[in-house]
C-alpha cells in the first residue's frame, strides 16, 4: 500500500479496463430504450440520476448498454464501498445460494446471521455487552432503533435534527428532515417525532459547544425529557448536504442523553464501514452511542441492515417483537461476513482516508479559484462541495444540477444531496484507482468552469 493506501490488487469487479470510455453520448440508443420502458412499466415517483442502463460495474467504473464506461463517484450511495461485483462477495454469494436462499431466522436459524451479529457487536463502538439484530433496509434499521429505544425507556418521543435524513417509511419520513422530495404528499406522518436545531458550522458559524446548548434548550424548553426516549442523529449528515458537525457538539449530546436517561441513536447507515476513514463515523468524534443503525456498506451491495447496541437495551423487547420474514437473509448475511472481513484486513479504512486526501486537495483547489464553491466539507472517501452566491452565500441549486448533469454526459457518476439541494457529494468506492479519481475530478473541475 502507498502513502495514500493504494490498494496493490485492485479491489473487485469483473476485471473492468479502468478508464472512462464514451463511444456515444449519454444515454446512449440502448440506454434510451430501456428509460422508456422504465417510463411506462415503472411507477414515475422512483427516479433515477444517471440516464444509463447498466450492465456491469466493478473496481471505479460502471459500463453502460452501450458500451461507456463510467467512472462510479457514488458507489450507489455509499453501498459498493468493498468495490462493485468484489470477488470475494461473488465467492461467498455463489456457495450461499447453492446451500440454501432462505429459511427465515425466526422459523429455522442459520449460523451467517448469528456470526454478523457477533461481529457487529465486536466492531462497533463501546466497551460493553451488545447485541444485534438484522432487517433489510436501513429505514427498517431506523424504525426497529426508535421501537427498542421506546420498549426499553417506557417512553415515547423522539428527538431528530434538522437536515436529518432516515428513510422513506412513515416513521422514518417523520424523522427526515426535507419535505420536497421525501415527504411532500405523503402525510400524515408518525407523531411524537420532535425537531432539534444541527450544528451547520459553514452556515450558523456556531461552535460545537454553543449548537449543543441550543439543541439541548429545544429539547429541554419545547420537547421536555420526561416523555424523550431517545435522539437519532446521523454523525456526519449524509442527504442533508454532508455536513459535519462542530467539535464538540455530538459529545455534548452523548452527555445530555446520559444524564437524562434518554438513549443515543447514531444512524450510521451511510457513514458506517470504513466510508469516513474510521470503521465507524462515531469514533471520528470519540462519541460512543448507545444503539447504531447500519446498512449500506454493509454487505457489498445486498440488502441488510442492523441494529447494534447496549444488551439491555437491545434485549428490552418481548420475543416476537423484532423481526422479519426476510431480515438477516443468509445470501446478505454472507455478503456481509466477507465484506466485514475485507474492512478490517484489507485497510479499507486507510484507503477511505488516501481517499479524502484526494478529494480534498482537489476540491479545496477549486474552492480557491472559484467563489461559487462555498465550503468544502467531509471526512474520508465522504466529502462533499457546497455551491452558493458568491455574493450573498445563498444556496445554489442551479449551478448544482447543472454540473452534475454535466459530469455524467461527460461519462462521471455524481450525486447531489442538501436541504437547498446545494450540494455534490463524493462517495468513491474504495476500490477506484488513484488516477480514475483524478480523471473524474477533472471532469468536475471542467463542468464547473463551463457554467
Ligand atoms: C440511506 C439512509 C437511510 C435509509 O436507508 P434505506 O436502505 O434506503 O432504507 C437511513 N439513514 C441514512 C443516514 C441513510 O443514508
Amino acid at each position: 500500500m502507498s502513502a495514500t493506501g493504494t490498494l496493490t490488487t485492485p479491489l473487485g469487479g469483473p476485471s473492468l479496463p479502468q478508464e472512462r470510455r464514451l463511444v456515444t453520448s449519454i444515454p446512449g440508443p440502448r440506454s434510451r430504450a430501456l428509460l422508456e420502458r422504465k417510463a411506462a412499466a415503472v411507477a414515475a415517483g422512483v427516479g433515477h440520476t444517471a440516464p444509463i442502463e447498466a450492465v456491469a460495474a466493478g473496481g471505479g467504473v460502471v459500463v453502460d448498454a452501450d458500451g461507456n464506461s463510467l467512472i462510479d463517484l457514488g458507489s450507489g450511495i455509499a453501498v459498493t464501498t468493498i468495490g462493485n461485483a468484489h470477488p470475494k462477495i461473488v465467492e461467498a454469494v455463489q456457495a450461499q445460494v447453492a446451500q440454501f436462499t432462505h429459511t427465515c431466522f425466526m422459523i429455522s436459524p442459520y449460523e451467517s446471521y448469528v456470526a454478523v451479529a457477533e461481529a457487529l457487536n465486536r466492531i462497533t463502538p463501546g466497551e460493553f455487552a451488545k447485541k444485534s439484530a438484522l432487517f433489510n433496509s436501513g429505514a427498517e434499521a431506523v424504525e426497529n432503533a426508535v421501537k427498542i429505544a421506546r420498549k426499553f425507556t417506557g417512553k415515547q418521543a423522539v428527538v431528530a435534527f434538522d437536515h436529518g435524513y432516515h428513510g422513506r417509511t412513515n416513521l422514518t419520513m417523520a424523522l427526515t428532515a426535507k419535505a420536497m422530495p421525501y415527504k411532500s404528499g405523503f402525510g400524515p406522518f408518525a407523531s411524537e417525532i420532535y425537531r432539534a436545531p444541527l450544528s451547520y458550522p459553514f452556515r450558523d458559524g456556531l461552535s460545537g459547544a454553543d449548537a449543543a446548548a441550543r439543541a439541548i434548550a429545544v429539547m429541554e424548553k419545547q420537547i421536555g425529557v420526561d416523555g424523550l426516549a431517545a435522539v437519532v442523529i446521523e454523525p456526519i449528515q449524509g442527504e442533508g448536504g454532508f455536513i459535519v458537525p462542530a467539535d464538540g457538539f455530538l459529545n455534548a449530546l452523548v452527555d445530555w442523553c446520559r444524564a437524562n436517561g434518554v438513549v443515543f441513536i447514531a444512524d450510521e447507515i451511510q457513514t458506517g464501514f470504513a466510508r469516513t476513514g474510521a470503521m465507524f463515523a462515531s469514533e471520528v468524534f470519540g462519541i460512543v452511542p448507545d444503539l447504531i443503525t447500519t446498512a449500506k456498506g454493509i454487505a457489498g451491495g445486498l440488502p441488510l441492515a442492523a441494529v447494534t447496541g447496549r444488551a439491555e437495551i437491545m434485549d428490552a423487547s418481548h420475543a416476537g417483537g423484532l423481526g422479519g420474514t426476510y431480515g438477516g437473509n443468509p445470501v446478505a448475511c454472507a455478503a456481509a461476513l466477507v465484506a466485514i472481513e475485507a474492512f478490517e484486513e484489507e485497510g479499507l479504512a486507510q484507503r477511505a482516508t488516501g481517499i479524502g486526501d484526494i478529494l480534498t486537495r482537489r476540491l479545496t483547489a477549486l474552492k480557491a479559484a472559484d467563489p461559487r464553491i462555498g465550503d468544502v466539507r467531509g471526512r474520508g472517501a465522504m466529502i462533499a462541495a457546497e455551491f452558493v452566491d458568491p455574493a450573498t452565500g445563498a444556496p445554489d441549486a442551479a449551478l448544482t444540477s447543472a454540473v452534475a448533469k454535466s459530469c455524467i454526459a461527460d461519462g462521471v457518476i455524481v450525486l447531489t444531496c442538501g436541504t437547498y439541494g446545494n450540494v455534490i457529494r463524493f462517495l468513491p468506492p474504495l476500490s477506484i484507482p488513484d488516477d480514475l479519481l483524478e480523471e473524474g475530478l477533472d471532469v468536475v473541475a471542467a463542468a464547473l468552469a463551463a457554467h
